[in-house]
């Protein structure tokens, strides 16, 4: 069976925490912690090497983070897609 690695969540100045919360840093700003890295071809994330988007929800908090991997195209949600997800801007009504 295959079991997906745990995603580790980063701050800027290096601290792990738990994904969907904002953070404080040491010199007084707001950030919001991103993925270490890509699961699926391995690339580190940072600021230029990644982008960062959102997309409605009205199930998971009311909106996904979504980091996309600039290197192989993947899409990491946060949190993840749930099957009893709705997306609004997904559908066609
Ligand atoms: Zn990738
Ligand atoms: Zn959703």
């Amino acid at each position: 069976m295959f079991e997906p690695s745990r995603l580790v969540y980063r701050l800027s100045d290096g601290r792990v925490v738990e994904p969907g919360c904002l953070y404080r840093l040491r010199d007084g700003r707001w950030a919001e912690p991103w993925p270490g890295g890509c699961p699926r071809c391995g690339q580190r994330f940072g600021p230029k090497n990644m982008l960062v988007g959102s997309l409605a929800c009205l199930q998971a908090g009311g909106i996904h983070r979504l980091h996309t991997c600039v290197r192989c195209g993947h899409v990491l949600y946060t949190p993840p897609v749930a099957p009893d997800c709705e997306h609004p801007t997904t559908r066609s009504t």
